[in-house]
């Protein structure tokens, strides 16, 4: 059987090298790992539920709506001023909206000379998942009838972001916005049907399979059922886990020592508190990572988990119990396709720049000759007349490189979203999510379901990185 290579959009990059052949136990998460939604209309369906919370309680957002490209994912919310930022790797700011409104280049810089975002403080909200869309968008919304005066119920922004917050979360937790996913799941999935057969080939190859997904269980039944069982040949999804742990509360599931508590009847949800090992024929809720490795007989090691939310599933999971991870990052197939198409333009536009480089050093070096010529403290090849010469006409130049330059650099900066730009890439620099991406994901790519064509037993090599001086 010949398998052809995935396309570049499709593959599994390496951060930290990964044998799949030492993973004993693949974990999973549900929700935009195993299941996939369409964003503008889970998102959308989002907003709308919280934007009626709000309505409410009299706040006057009747008129608001969602628009999925206005925020993406990896920015990160300033509760101080309102405003929504794309910081680089190392936390310097170089694109800010002030609720919906761009910030231009002087405010920008007044407003973040000096300041690095540091997500461990909570000045800062990281949006770590594409369920953070809607919340970000709502919260842009909301920073400007605060500013016009018309929520008099709260007094900051930090304030503003706790409302929006809590009532994202009533949305969620609440039955009405998963009964509408549940009522019509064709609209808000995006099917895969690679995704079943990845993972039977992992069963097969011998290792666990475990599903941890903070959703509710008959969500996660009736979810998992429409996106697996018709693509099982008359198996029931199920039958790919050897143990099912819903309301799993991640991140406190990696980092606190909970009770599992077994669901004794399905239909009714009744629960009993559980000891003991995990049978495949239950359900369970709650508990955690450390009692699912004793269960499990493996170590954090021997773990890969499998996640889209970047804090929740993978930087804890990493951090605290040294659990291999694989990040889905759904977002990565339209940058590569994007970046991809943009190549020609991006490899003129480095030519460009080392022009631009050249002239630079040209320029600097008749400025040397020029102070040498009037200091008289060391000899010049130019007099000060001829010096100034140069200059005049390398300026020249140099602006119409520049001309050339501009346009391109933006367009650059534009890739994949309109108003923000790539998600890995801030500016020239990598973004502060791509710094989270290699500090926390052992590997990363668009879908779990990429995992097929890499096979249980792909040894997967970490990039070799670039430093400055490589080229
Ligand atoms: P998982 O990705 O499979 O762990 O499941 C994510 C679950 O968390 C889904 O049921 C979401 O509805 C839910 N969820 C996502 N964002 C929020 C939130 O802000 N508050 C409460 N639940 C959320
Ligand atoms: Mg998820």
């Amino acid at each position: 059987m010949a398998m052809s290579p995935p396309s570049p959009e499709r593959r599994i990059f390496g951060n930290r090298t990964l044998n799949l052949r030492s993973i004993r136990a693949i974990g999973y998460d549900m929700d935009y790992t195993l299941i996939h939604y369409r964003v503008d209309e889970w998102e959308a369906s989002a907003f709308r539920h919280t934007r009626d919370r709000l309505a409410a309680r009299g706040w006057p957002v009747g008129d608001l709506t969602f628009d999925p490209d206005s925020v993406i994912r990896g920015l990160t919310i300033d509760l101080e001023h309102g405003n929504l930022v794309k910081p680089t790797r190392f936390g310097y700011v170089i694109r800010a909206a002030h609720g919906t409104e761009f910030l231009e280049f002087d405010r920008l810089r007044t407003t973040y000379h000096g300041v690095t975002v540091d997500l461990a403080e909570p000045r800062w909200v990281f949006l770590n998942t594409l369920f953070s869309l809607s919340e970000a968008a709502m919260y842009a919304g909301l920073v400007d009838r605060f500013d016009a005066g018309s929520i008099p119920e709260v007094h900051s922004y930090a304030e503003l972001y706790d409302v929006v917050r809590s009532t994202l979360d009533e949305a969620h937790m609440e039955g009405q916005l998963k009964e509408e996913i549940l009522a019509d799941p064709k609209r808000f999935v995006i099917a895969d049907p690679e995704m079943p057969l990845a993972l039977l080939d992992q069963r097969h190859a011998g290792k666990r399979i475990v599903l941890i997904t903070n959703s509710e269980w008959e969500y996660t039944d009736r979810m998992m059922r429409y996106a697996f069982d018709r693509h099982l040949g008359g198996q029931n999804w199920r039958d790919l886990f050897d143990a099912v742990i819903v309301s799993a509360a991640k991140p406190e599931f990696f980092t606190a020592r909970r009770p599992f508590y077994r669901v004794v009847d399905e239909g009714l949800g009744l629960m009993r508190p559980h000891a003991g090992p995990l049978s495949p024929a239950s359900v369970y809720v709650g508990g955690s990572a450390v009692q699912l490795e004793d269960h499990l007989g493996v170590s954090g090691d021997e773990i890969l988990y499998v996640g889209d939310h970047l804090y929740s599933d993978v930087s804890v999971s990493k951090a605290l119990l040294r659990w291999r991870t694989a990040l889905v990052l759904r977002e990565l197939e339209s940058e590569i396709s994007a970046t991809e198409e943009f190549r020609p333009q991006e490899q003129r536009l480095e030519s460009l720049m080392e022009r631009k480089a050249g002239i630079e050093q040209e320029i600097a070096m008749a400025r040397l000759a020029r102070q040498r010529a009037q200091g008289g403290y060391a000899r010049s090849d130019l007099t000060i007349a001829e010096a100034d010469g140069v200059i005049e006409a390398l300026r020249t130049t140099l602006a119409a490189l520049d001309d050339e330059i501009t346009p391109l650099a933006i367009e650059s900066g534009r890739l994949r979203n309109r108003v923000w730009g790539p998600l890995m890439r801030s500016g020239n620099d990598k973004s502060l999510f791509a710094r989270q991406v290699e500090r926390y994901a052992d590997v990363y790519t668009s879908r779990a379901s990429n995992f097929l064509a890499a096979t249980p037993y792909a040894y997967l090599r970490a990039d070799r990185g670039s430093l400055p001086h490589d080229r």
